[in-house]
Protein backbone atom coordinates (compact mmCIF):
# COMPACT_ATOMS: atom_id res chain seq x y z
CA UNK A 1 0.00 0.00 0.00
CA UNK A 2 1.44 3.46 -0.32
CA UNK A 3 2.20 5.66 1.69
CA UNK A 4 -1.01 7.69 2.73
CA UNK A 5 -1.23 11.69 3.27
CA UNK A 6 -3.70 13.77 5.06
CA UNK A 7 -3.15 17.33 7.38
CA UNK A 8 -0.97 16.40 10.28
CA UNK A 9 -1.78 17.86 13.42
CA UNK A 10 1.47 19.45 15.60
CA UNK A 11 4.37 17.71 15.05
CA UNK A 12 4.40 14.33 16.63
CA UNK A 13 5.75 11.01 15.08
CA UNK A 14 4.61 7.70 16.17
CA UNK A 15 5.47 4.35 15.31
CA UNK A 16 2.73 0.75 16.04
CA UNK A 17 0.23 -1.07 14.90
CA UNK A 18 -3.28 -0.43 13.85
CA UNK A 19 -6.47 -0.94 15.13
CA UNK A 20 -9.49 0.37 13.75
CA UNK A 21 -12.49 1.37 15.13
CA UNK A 22 -15.32 -0.80 15.30
CA UNK A 23 -18.11 -0.64 12.46
CA UNK A 24 -20.65 1.67 13.66
CA UNK A 25 -23.97 0.48 14.62
CA UNK A 26 -26.31 -1.23 11.74
CA UNK A 27 -29.33 1.15 10.60
CA UNK A 28 -32.46 0.28 13.02
CA UNK A 29 -34.90 -1.47 11.21
CA UNK A 30 -37.55 0.58 8.90
CA UNK A 31 -40.42 -1.87 10.60
CA UNK A 32 -43.62 -0.15 11.93
CA UNK A 33 -43.93 -0.20 15.26
CA UNK A 34 -45.16 -2.73 17.44
CA UNK A 35 -46.38 -0.46 19.84
CA UNK A 36 -48.34 2.78 20.23
CA UNK A 37 -47.13 6.04 19.94
CA UNK A 38 -47.28 7.50 23.00
CA UNK A 39 -44.69 4.46 24.30
CA UNK A 40 -42.26 4.87 21.89
CA UNK A 41 -42.24 8.98 22.71
CA UNK A 42 -41.67 8.43 26.19
CA UNK A 43 -38.66 5.29 25.20
CA UNK A 44 -36.90 8.14 22.81
CA UNK A 45 -37.11 10.71 25.71
CA UNK A 46 -35.74 8.74 28.02
CA UNK A 47 -32.99 8.03 25.66
CA UNK A 48 -32.22 11.32 24.30
CA UNK A 49 -32.38 12.41 27.89
CA UNK A 50 -29.92 9.96 29.21
CA UNK A 51 -27.57 10.41 26.30
CA UNK A 52 -27.22 13.52 26.93
CA UNK A 53 -26.55 13.11 30.68
CA UNK A 54 -23.82 10.70 29.61
CA UNK A 55 -22.18 13.26 27.36
CA UNK A 56 -22.40 15.85 29.94
CA UNK A 57 -20.47 13.19 32.40
CA UNK A 58 -17.68 12.87 29.92
CA UNK A 59 -17.31 16.18 29.24
CA UNK A 60 -16.66 17.11 32.67
CA UNK A 61 -14.17 13.68 33.52
CA UNK A 62 -12.27 15.46 30.33
CA UNK A 63 -12.08 18.82 31.19
CA UNK A 64 -10.47 21.54 29.20
CA UNK A 65 -11.90 22.19 25.36
CA UNK A 66 -13.32 18.91 25.65
CA UNK A 67 -16.24 19.93 28.13
CA UNK A 68 -16.93 22.86 25.70
CA UNK A 69 -17.36 20.25 22.64
CA UNK A 70 -19.15 17.67 24.71
CA UNK A 71 -21.33 20.19 25.95
CA UNK A 72 -22.45 20.98 22.66
CA UNK A 73 -22.92 17.72 21.66
CA UNK A 74 -25.43 17.13 25.05
CA UNK A 75 -27.32 19.93 23.94
CA UNK A 76 -27.88 18.22 20.70
CA UNK A 77 -29.28 15.53 22.35
CA UNK A 78 -31.51 17.87 24.02
CA UNK A 79 -32.15 19.80 20.81
CA UNK A 80 -36.55 20.39 21.36
CA UNK A 81 -36.56 20.76 16.79
CA UNK A 82 -34.84 17.49 17.02
CA UNK A 83 -37.05 16.16 19.34
CA UNK A 84 -40.09 17.41 17.56
CA UNK A 85 -39.07 15.77 14.39
CA UNK A 86 -38.19 12.31 16.48
CA UNK A 87 -41.79 12.56 17.81
CA UNK A 88 -43.34 13.30 14.33
CA UNK A 89 -42.05 10.37 12.43
CA UNK A 90 -43.41 8.14 15.43
CA UNK A 91 -46.51 9.77 14.74
CA UNK A 92 -46.15 8.33 11.38
CA UNK A 93 -45.42 4.69 12.49
CA UNK A 94 -42.10 4.66 13.04
CA UNK A 95 -40.47 3.07 16.03
CA UNK A 96 -38.61 5.20 18.69
CA UNK A 97 -34.55 4.13 17.49
CA UNK A 98 -35.95 4.52 13.30
CA UNK A 99 -37.26 8.26 13.99
CA UNK A 100 -34.14 8.97 16.10
CA UNK A 101 -32.00 7.91 13.34
CA UNK A 102 -33.98 9.35 10.62
CA UNK A 103 -34.14 12.72 12.65
CA UNK A 104 -30.33 13.28 13.02
CA UNK A 105 -29.73 12.22 9.41
CA UNK A 106 -32.02 14.68 8.46
CA UNK A 107 -30.32 17.19 10.69
CA UNK A 108 -26.57 15.95 9.91
CA UNK A 109 -27.64 16.21 6.10
CA UNK A 110 -28.18 19.90 6.37
CA UNK A 111 -25.13 20.97 7.70
CA UNK A 112 -22.70 18.59 5.54
CA UNK A 113 -25.00 20.67 2.70
CA UNK A 114 -24.37 23.89 4.43
CA UNK A 115 -20.90 22.85 4.04
CA UNK A 116 -17.16 24.67 6.03
CA UNK A 117 -17.37 24.93 9.71
CA UNK A 118 -20.85 23.40 9.98
CA UNK A 119 -20.12 20.31 7.79
CA UNK A 120 -17.22 19.50 10.14
CA UNK A 121 -20.01 19.25 12.86
CA UNK A 122 -21.82 16.50 10.86
CA UNK A 123 -19.61 13.75 12.62
CA UNK A 124 -20.49 15.04 16.11
CA UNK A 125 -24.56 14.22 15.24
CA UNK A 126 -23.63 10.88 14.07
CA UNK A 127 -22.26 10.07 17.30
CA UNK A 128 -25.10 11.40 19.13
CA UNK A 129 -27.56 9.46 17.05
CA UNK A 130 -25.38 6.32 17.46
CA UNK A 131 -25.92 6.80 21.04
CA UNK A 132 -29.47 7.30 21.54
CA UNK A 133 -30.19 4.28 19.15
CA UNK A 134 -27.86 2.20 21.59
CA UNK A 135 -28.95 3.09 24.33
CA UNK A 136 -32.47 2.25 22.92
CA UNK A 137 -31.18 -0.81 22.38
CA UNK A 138 -29.45 -1.61 24.99
CA UNK A 139 -26.09 -2.10 23.47
CA UNK A 140 -23.06 -0.48 24.71
CA UNK A 141 -22.29 2.60 22.53
CA UNK A 142 -19.70 2.34 19.68
CA UNK A 143 -16.71 3.78 20.62
CA UNK A 144 -12.93 3.04 20.59
CA UNK A 145 -11.49 0.09 21.54
CA UNK A 146 -9.59 -0.67 24.61
CA UNK A 147 -7.05 -3.68 24.31
CA UNK A 148 -4.21 -3.60 26.91
CA UNK A 149 -1.30 -2.88 24.29
CA UNK A 150 -0.36 0.09 22.78
CA UNK A 151 -2.06 0.79 19.41
CA UNK A 152 -2.45 3.42 16.17
CA UNK A 153 -5.96 4.36 16.02
CA UNK A 154 -7.84 4.34 12.59
CA UNK A 155 -11.40 5.52 12.08
CA UNK A 156 -13.69 7.42 10.07
CA UNK A 157 -14.01 10.27 11.81
CA UNK A 158 -13.79 10.12 15.90
CA UNK A 159 -16.51 11.35 17.68
CA UNK A 160 -15.52 14.47 20.50
CA UNK A 161 -16.50 12.09 23.30
CA UNK A 162 -14.15 9.46 21.69
CA UNK A 163 -11.50 11.53 21.24
CA UNK A 164 -11.64 13.54 24.72
CA UNK A 165 -11.56 10.19 26.54
CA UNK A 166 -8.58 8.90 24.51
CA UNK A 167 -6.12 6.62 26.93
CA UNK A 168 -2.86 8.25 26.13
CA UNK A 169 -1.05 5.14 27.54
CA UNK A 170 -2.41 3.09 24.93
CA UNK A 171 -3.27 4.86 22.23
CA UNK A 172 0.02 6.10 20.05
CA UNK A 173 -1.32 8.09 16.85
CA UNK A 174 -4.77 8.72 15.71
CA UNK A 175 -5.29 8.90 11.59
CA UNK A 176 -9.09 9.75 9.88
CA UNK A 177 -10.07 9.33 7.11
CA UNK A 178 -12.16 12.37 7.41
CA UNK A 179 -12.45 15.65 9.16
CA UNK A 180 -10.21 18.67 8.49
CA UNK A 181 -7.96 20.61 10.92
CA UNK A 182 -10.82 22.83 12.36
CA UNK A 183 -13.09 19.47 12.79
CA UNK A 184 -13.53 18.86 16.54
CA UNK A 185 -10.72 15.59 16.39
CA UNK A 186 -8.05 17.96 15.44
CA UNK A 187 -8.94 20.78 17.64
CA UNK A 188 -8.49 18.27 20.82
CA UNK A 189 -5.75 16.34 19.37
CA UNK A 190 -3.84 19.63 19.14
CA UNK A 191 -5.14 20.28 22.86
CA UNK A 192 -4.28 16.43 24.32
CA UNK A 193 -0.75 16.45 22.26
CA UNK A 194 -1.78 13.25 20.21
CA UNK A 195 0.07 12.43 17.07
CA UNK A 196 -2.35 12.73 14.47
CA UNK A 197 -3.05 12.71 10.73
CA UNK A 198 -6.57 13.61 9.87
CA UNK A 199 -8.61 13.34 6.46
CA UNK A 200 -5.76 10.37 5.17
CA UNK A 201 -8.06 9.30 2.18
CA UNK A 202 -7.50 5.35 2.02
CA UNK A 203 -7.45 5.10 5.72
CA UNK A 204 -10.36 3.10 6.05
CA UNK A 205 -8.39 0.42 3.66
CA UNK A 206 -5.70 -0.58 6.66
CA UNK A 207 -6.10 -3.37 8.32
CA UNK A 208 -5.64 -4.40 12.17
CA UNK A 209 -2.09 -5.34 12.98
CA UNK A 210 -0.78 -3.57 10.53
CA UNK A 211 2.49 -1.42 11.10
CA UNK A 212 2.10 2.52 10.21
CA UNK A 213 4.28 5.06 11.08
CA UNK A 214 2.52 8.04 11.42
CA UNK A 215 4.48 11.65 10.92
CA UNK A 216 2.21 14.67 11.75
CA UNK A 217 4.92 17.43 10.32
CA UNK A 218 4.75 16.12 7.19
CA UNK A 219 0.82 14.34 7.53
CA UNK A 220 2.41 10.86 5.76
CA UNK A 221 1.23 7.40 7.24
CA UNK A 222 4.02 4.94 5.69
CA UNK A 223 2.05 1.80 5.27
CA UNK A 224 4.33 -1.59 5.87
CA UNK A 225 7.28 0.35 6.57
CA UNK A 226 10.89 -1.35 5.63
CA UNK A 227 13.17 -1.89 7.71
CA UNK A 228 14.99 0.91 6.89
CA UNK A 229 12.06 3.64 7.61
CA UNK A 230 11.49 2.39 10.92
CA UNK A 231 14.88 2.40 11.78
CA UNK A 232 14.99 5.97 10.94
CA UNK A 233 11.83 6.52 12.78
CA UNK A 234 13.01 5.10 15.73
CA UNK A 235 16.31 7.38 15.70
CA UNK A 236 14.46 10.83 15.26
CA UNK A 237 11.65 9.08 18.13
CA UNK A 238 15.05 8.75 20.43
CA UNK A 239 16.32 11.86 19.23
CA UNK A 240 13.31 13.99 20.26
CA UNK A 241 12.88 11.65 23.69
CA UNK A 242 16.09 13.22 24.38
CA UNK A 243 15.79 16.51 23.27
CA UNK A 244 12.96 16.98 25.75
CA UNK A 245 14.54 15.96 28.53
CA UNK A 246 15.91 19.06 28.13
CA UNK A 247 15.17 20.50 31.53
CA UNK A 248 12.54 23.23 32.66
CA UNK A 249 13.91 25.85 32.90
CA UNK A 250 14.42 29.57 30.69
CA UNK A 251 13.73 29.29 26.56
CA UNK A 252 17.16 29.99 24.54
CA UNK A 253 18.28 29.13 21.32
CA UNK A 254 21.51 27.06 20.88
CA UNK A 255 23.89 29.54 20.94
CA UNK A 256 22.31 30.58 24.55
CA UNK A 257 20.66 33.79 23.25
CA UNK A 258 17.41 34.08 25.52
CA UNK A 259 14.06 33.12 24.54
CA UNK A 260 11.44 34.03 26.91
CA UNK A 261 8.78 31.69 26.84
CA UNK A 262 5.52 32.69 28.72
CA UNK A 263 1.82 31.30 28.89
CA UNK A 264 -1.23 32.25 27.01
CA UNK A 265 -4.45 32.24 30.15
CA UNK A 266 -7.69 32.98 29.81
CA UNK A 267 -8.46 32.29 33.28
CA UNK A 268 -7.05 31.93 36.79
CA UNK A 269 -7.29 27.65 37.13
CA UNK A 270 -4.49 26.84 35.12
CA UNK A 271 -1.76 29.33 36.95
CA UNK A 272 -0.48 26.21 38.53
CA UNK A 273 -0.12 24.76 34.80
CA UNK A 274 1.64 26.82 33.18
CA UNK A 275 4.19 27.40 36.22
CA UNK A 276 4.84 23.82 36.69
CA UNK A 277 5.69 23.67 32.87
CA UNK A 278 8.43 26.23 33.29
CA UNK A 279 6.06 29.48 31.89
CA UNK A 280 8.76 32.10 32.76
CA UNK A 281 5.49 34.64 32.87
CA UNK A 282 2.28 35.19 31.35
CA UNK A 283 2.72 36.82 27.45
CA UNK A 284 -1.01 36.60 27.16
CA UNK A 285 -3.68 37.17 29.68
CA UNK A 286 -7.25 37.32 27.63
CA UNK A 287 -9.09 38.94 30.11
CA UNK A 288 -12.39 38.60 27.79
CA UNK A 289 -12.67 35.56 29.05
CA UNK A 290 -13.30 35.81 31.99
CA UNK A 291 -16.23 37.79 31.76
CA UNK A 292 -18.08 35.98 28.80
CA UNK A 293 -21.27 35.37 30.82
CA UNK A 294 -21.84 38.82 32.22
CA UNK A 295 -24.09 40.67 31.60
CA UNK A 296 -22.79 43.58 33.36
CA UNK A 297 -19.06 45.18 33.19
CA UNK A 298 -17.20 43.73 35.88
CA UNK A 299 -16.25 46.05 39.06
CA UNK A 300 -13.37 47.04 39.49
CA UNK A 301 -13.38 45.57 42.85
CA UNK A 302 -13.98 42.04 41.30
CA UNK A 303 -11.48 42.48 38.42
CA UNK A 304 -8.45 43.40 41.07
CA UNK A 305 -9.23 40.45 42.99
CA UNK A 306 -8.55 38.31 39.81
CA UNK A 307 -5.90 40.36 38.59
CA UNK A 308 -4.42 39.77 41.89
CA UNK A 309 -4.35 36.18 42.28
CA UNK A 310 -2.53 36.18 38.66
CA UNK A 311 0.43 38.57 39.59
CA UNK A 312 0.60 36.57 42.87
CA UNK A 313 1.15 33.23 40.74
CA UNK A 314 4.12 34.74 39.14
CA UNK A 315 5.77 36.83 41.20
CA UNK A 316 8.82 39.38 39.54
CA UNK A 317 8.67 37.55 36.65
CA UNK A 318 6.89 40.01 33.20
CA UNK A 319 2.61 39.41 33.49
CA UNK A 320 0.81 41.10 30.11
CA UNK A 321 -2.62 41.64 30.79
CA UNK A 322 -4.68 42.63 27.75
CA UNK A 323 -7.32 44.75 27.56
CA UNK A 324 -11.03 43.15 27.27
CA UNK A 325 -10.98 42.09 23.14
CA UNK A 326 -14.46 41.67 22.95
CA UNK A 327 -16.40 41.36 19.14
CA UNK A 328 -16.06 39.01 16.45
CA UNK A 329 -15.95 35.78 18.04
CA UNK A 330 -15.68 36.91 21.37
CA UNK A 331 -18.96 39.15 22.13
CA UNK A 332 -19.34 40.55 25.50
CA UNK A 333 -22.99 41.87 26.38
CA UNK A 334 -21.94 45.18 27.70
CA UNK A 335 -19.59 46.18 25.15
CA UNK A 336 -21.24 44.81 22.05
CA UNK A 337 -24.77 45.80 21.97
CA UNK A 338 -24.92 46.36 17.98
CA UNK A 339 -24.91 43.56 15.38
CA UNK A 340 -22.74 44.02 12.87
CA UNK A 341 -22.68 42.60 9.12
CA UNK A 342 -19.00 41.53 9.38
CA UNK A 343 -17.83 41.75 12.94
CA UNK A 344 -14.31 40.61 12.47
CA UNK A 345 -13.96 44.25 10.76
CA UNK A 346 -16.13 46.17 13.31
CA UNK A 347 -16.30 47.43 16.46
CA UNK A 348 -14.05 45.28 18.28
CA UNK A 349 -10.61 45.32 20.74
CA UNK A 350 -10.01 49.06 21.16
CA UNK A 351 -12.16 50.45 18.94
CA UNK A 352 -15.00 49.47 21.24
CA UNK A 353 -13.48 49.85 24.67
CA UNK A 354 -12.55 53.42 23.48
CA UNK A 355 -16.31 53.94 22.38
CA UNK A 356 -17.17 52.55 26.44
CA UNK A 357 -14.32 54.58 27.93
CA UNK A 358 -15.20 54.33 31.72
CA UNK A 359 -15.44 50.00 31.50
CA UNK A 360 -11.62 50.67 29.63
CA UNK A 361 -10.97 53.17 32.30
CA UNK A 362 -11.85 50.36 35.20
CA UNK A 363 -10.07 47.87 34.06
CA UNK A 364 -6.71 49.95 33.55
CA UNK A 365 -7.66 50.56 37.10
CA UNK A 366 -8.00 47.68 38.18
CA UNK A 367 -4.60 46.16 36.75
CA UNK A 368 -2.55 49.09 37.80
CA UNK A 369 -3.83 48.54 41.69
CA UNK A 370 -2.99 44.67 41.22
CA UNK A 371 -0.10 45.28 40.12
CA UNK A 372 0.58 47.58 42.92
CA UNK A 373 -0.70 45.37 45.67
CA UNK A 374 1.45 42.26 44.54
CA UNK A 375 4.14 44.54 43.39
CA UNK A 376 4.12 42.73 40.06
CA UNK A 377 6.02 43.48 36.77
CA UNK A 378 2.74 43.83 34.62
CA UNK A 379 1.97 44.80 31.74
CA UNK A 380 -0.75 46.04 29.43
CA UNK A 381 -1.43 45.72 26.26
CA UNK A 382 -4.51 46.85 24.08
CA UNK A 383 -6.12 44.47 20.98
CA UNK A 384 -6.89 45.41 17.73
CA UNK A 385 -4.37 48.12 17.31
CA UNK A 386 -4.76 49.42 13.78
CA UNK A 387 -3.32 53.08 13.91
CA UNK A 388 -0.74 55.03 15.50
CA UNK A 389 -3.22 57.65 17.19
CA UNK A 390 -4.93 54.43 18.39
CA UNK A 391 -1.46 53.18 20.08
CA UNK A 392 -0.86 56.88 21.60
CA UNK A 393 -4.67 56.75 23.00
CA UNK A 394 -4.37 53.64 24.46
CA UNK A 395 -0.54 54.41 26.03
CA UNK A 396 -1.50 57.46 27.73
CA UNK A 397 -4.23 56.25 29.09
CA UNK A 398 -3.21 53.39 30.66
CA UNK A 399 0.25 55.48 32.25
CA UNK A 400 -2.06 58.43 32.99
CA UNK A 401 -3.88 54.99 35.66
CA UNK A 402 -1.09 53.86 36.65
CA UNK A 403 0.41 50.82 34.70
CA UNK A 404 3.86 51.51 34.07
CA UNK A 405 4.15 49.30 31.31
CA UNK A 406 1.70 49.65 28.46
CA UNK A 407 1.76 48.33 24.64
CA UNK A 408 -0.28 47.18 22.09
CA UNK A 409 -0.99 44.23 20.34
CA UNK A 410 -0.03 43.97 16.26
CA UNK A 411 -2.90 42.21 14.76
CA UNK A 412 -3.65 44.23 11.52
CA UNK A 413 -1.54 44.65 8.68
CA UNK A 414 -2.02 48.24 9.00
CA UNK A 415 -0.27 48.50 12.32
CA UNK A 416 2.31 46.13 11.38
CA UNK A 417 3.43 48.48 8.09
CA UNK A 418 3.73 51.16 10.59
CA UNK A 419 5.20 49.18 13.77
CA UNK A 420 8.31 51.39 13.45
CA UNK A 421 5.69 54.25 14.40
CA UNK A 422 3.80 52.59 16.68
CA UNK A 423 6.64 51.60 18.43
CA UNK A 424 7.64 55.04 19.02
CA UNK A 425 4.81 55.82 21.03
CA UNK A 426 4.15 52.48 23.26
CA UNK A 427 6.59 50.62 25.19
CA UNK A 428 6.72 46.95 23.61
CA UNK A 429 4.46 45.21 20.54
CA UNK A 430 3.00 41.48 20.97
CA UNK A 431 1.93 40.35 17.54
CA UNK A 432 -1.27 38.14 17.15
CA UNK A 433 -0.20 35.58 14.74
CA UNK A 434 -4.32 34.22 14.45
CA UNK A 435 -5.50 37.88 13.62
CA UNK A 436 -2.64 38.78 11.40
CA UNK A 437 -3.15 36.11 9.54
CA UNK A 438 -7.00 35.80 8.99
CA UNK A 439 -6.42 39.94 8.39
CA UNK A 440 -3.28 39.50 5.95
CA UNK A 441 -5.04 36.48 3.80
CA UNK A 442 -8.37 38.00 3.85
CA UNK A 443 -9.44 34.65 5.85
CA UNK A 444 -12.38 34.70 8.61
CA UNK A 445 -10.25 32.45 11.13
CA UNK A 446 -13.59 30.84 12.36
CA UNK A 447 -14.69 29.95 8.77
CA UNK A 448 -13.75 25.12 7.68
CA UNK A 449 -14.24 26.24 3.74
CA UNK A 450 -11.38 29.07 4.22
CA UNK A 451 -8.98 27.17 6.73
CA UNK A 452 -6.62 26.46 4.08
CA UNK A 453 -5.51 30.31 3.73
CA UNK A 454 -5.32 30.56 7.82
CA UNK A 455 -2.08 29.38 7.22
CA UNK A 456 0.82 31.81 9.80
CA UNK A 457 3.24 30.20 7.73
CA UNK A 458 2.11 32.44 5.12
CA UNK A 459 5.32 34.46 3.52
CA UNK A 460 2.91 37.05 3.59
CA UNK A 461 1.99 37.05 7.17
CA UNK A 462 6.09 36.53 7.80
CA UNK A 463 7.03 39.60 6.58
CA UNK A 464 4.55 41.33 7.97
CA UNK A 465 6.30 39.78 11.63
CA UNK A 466 9.68 40.84 10.16
CA UNK A 467 8.95 44.29 9.75
CA UNK A 468 7.77 44.31 13.17
CA UNK A 469 11.01 42.58 14.20
CA UNK A 470 12.80 45.10 12.74
CA UNK A 471 11.28 48.16 13.94
CA UNK A 472 11.69 46.68 17.88
CA UNK A 473 15.59 46.30 17.46
CA UNK A 474 15.50 49.50 16.10
CA UNK A 475 14.00 51.07 19.00
CA UNK A 476 15.46 48.50 21.55
CA UNK A 477 11.77 47.53 22.29
CA UNK A 478 10.67 44.09 22.71
CA UNK A 479 8.41 42.05 20.45
CA UNK A 480 6.16 39.54 21.62
CA UNK A 481 4.11 36.48 19.26
CA UNK A 482 1.51 35.58 21.25
CA UNK A 483 -0.33 33.69 18.38
CA UNK A 484 -0.39 29.92 18.04
CA UNK A 485 1.89 29.76 15.56
CA UNK A 486 4.64 30.93 18.30
CA UNK A 487 3.30 27.34 19.55
CA UNK A 488 4.47 25.44 16.13
CA UNK A 489 7.74 24.61 17.24
CA UNK A 490 9.41 25.13 14.19
CA UNK A 491 7.51 27.88 13.38
CA UNK A 492 8.75 29.44 16.83
CA UNK A 493 12.56 29.01 15.91
CA UNK A 494 11.17 31.37 12.18
CA UNK A 495 9.91 33.87 14.26
CA UNK A 496 12.71 34.38 16.34
CA UNK A 497 14.59 34.56 13.25
CA UNK A 498 12.09 37.34 12.11
CA UNK A 499 13.17 39.39 15.21
CA UNK A 500 10.32 38.15 18.01
CA UNK A 501 11.80 38.83 21.41
CA UNK A 502 9.51 36.39 23.35
CA UNK A 503 7.13 33.72 22.36
CA UNK A 504 4.11 32.99 24.43
CA UNK A 505 1.90 29.76 24.01
CA UNK A 506 -0.49 27.61 25.49
CA UNK A 507 1.13 26.11 28.38
CA UNK A 508 1.09 22.49 26.51
CA UNK A 509 2.95 23.90 23.63
CA UNK A 510 6.03 24.97 26.54
CA UNK A 511 8.22 21.80 26.37
CA UNK A 512 8.50 21.10 22.96
CA UNK A 513 8.80 24.61 21.19
CA UNK A 514 11.76 24.76 24.62
CA UNK A 515 13.33 21.98 23.20
CA UNK A 516 13.64 22.97 19.09
CA UNK A 517 14.71 26.46 20.07
CA UNK A 518 17.45 24.43 21.63
CA UNK A 519 18.76 22.92 18.46
CA UNK A 520 19.24 25.79 16.51
CA UNK A 521 21.41 29.35 16.45
CA UNK A 522 20.54 32.78 15.81
CA UNK A 523 22.04 32.28 12.92
CA UNK A 524 20.18 29.51 11.74
CA UNK A 525 17.17 30.70 12.79
CA UNK A 526 17.73 33.60 10.95
CA UNK A 527 18.93 31.64 7.76
CA UNK A 528 15.38 29.58 8.22
CA UNK A 529 13.12 32.94 8.63
CA UNK A 530 15.03 33.93 5.19
CA UNK A 531 14.31 30.76 3.65
CA UNK A 532 10.43 31.23 4.46
CA UNK A 533 10.14 34.69 3.59
CA UNK A 534 11.19 33.80 -0.20
CA UNK A 535 8.52 31.08 -0.70
CA UNK A 536 5.46 31.85 -2.43
CA UNK A 537 3.02 30.20 -0.33
CA UNK A 538 2.57 28.48 3.36
CA UNK A 539 3.46 25.36 2.35
CA UNK A 540 6.69 26.13 0.20
CA UNK A 541 7.87 27.87 3.32
CA UNK A 542 7.43 25.29 6.11
CA UNK A 543 8.66 22.62 3.64
CA UNK A 544 11.90 24.51 2.81
CA UNK A 545 12.89 25.28 6.48
CA UNK A 546 11.61 21.48 7.48
CA UNK A 547 14.69 20.60 4.67
CA UNK A 548 16.88 22.76 6.27
CA UNK A 549 16.35 21.92 9.89
CA UNK A 550 16.72 17.95 9.09
CA UNK A 551 19.86 16.87 11.52
CA UNK A 552 22.37 15.98 8.75
CA UNK A 553 21.70 19.68 7.23
CA UNK A 554 21.80 21.72 10.09
CA UNK A 555 24.06 20.46 12.78
CA UNK A 556 25.98 23.61 12.78
CA UNK A 557 29.23 23.71 11.85
CA UNK A 558 32.35 25.61 14.12
CA UNK A 559 32.09 28.48 11.97
CA UNK A 560 28.04 28.69 12.33
CA UNK A 561 27.92 28.49 15.90
C1 LIG B 1 -4.22 36.55 18.04
O1 LIG B 1 -5.08 37.10 17.35
O2 LIG B 1 -3.23 35.95 17.57
C2 LIG B 1 -4.34 36.57 19.51
C3 LIG B 1 -3.36 36.12 20.26
O3 LIG B 1 -5.51 37.00 20.04
P1 LIG B 1 -6.85 36.11 20.03
O4 LIG B 1 -6.50 34.74 19.50
O5 LIG B 1 -7.35 36.11 21.41
O6 LIG B 1 -7.69 36.89 19.08
MG1 LIG C 1 -6.46 38.44 18.31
Amino acid sequence: MPTLTGVGIGRGLAIGEVLRMPDPLPEPSDAASQTTPDAEKVRAAGSLAATAADIRLRGGRAGGAAKDVLEAQAFMAEDPTLKDDVDKRIDAGKTAERAVFEAFAAFRDLLVSMGGYMGERATDLNDVSQRVVAHLQGVAAPGVPTPDHPFILVARDLAPADTALLDLSTVLALITSDGGPTSHTAILAREKSIVAVVGAVGALELSDGQTVIVDATTGAVTVDPSDAERAAAETTLADRAAAKDVPVGPGALADGTPVPLLANLGTVDKLDEAVEKGAEGVGLFRTEFLFLDSEKAPTVADQQAKYSALFAAFPGKKVVVRALDAGADKPLSFLNDEPEENPALGLRGLRALRANEPILRDQLTAIASAAAENEADAWVMAPMVSTVEETRYFTRLAKELGVKTAGVMIEVPAAALLADRILADTDFASIGTNDLTQYTLAADRLLGSVASFQDPWHPAVLRLVGEVGKAGAAAGKPVGICGEAAADPLLAVVLVGLGATSLSMSPAALADVRAELARFTLKQAKQFAELALSANSAVEARLAVIDAATPNKTTPTESEK
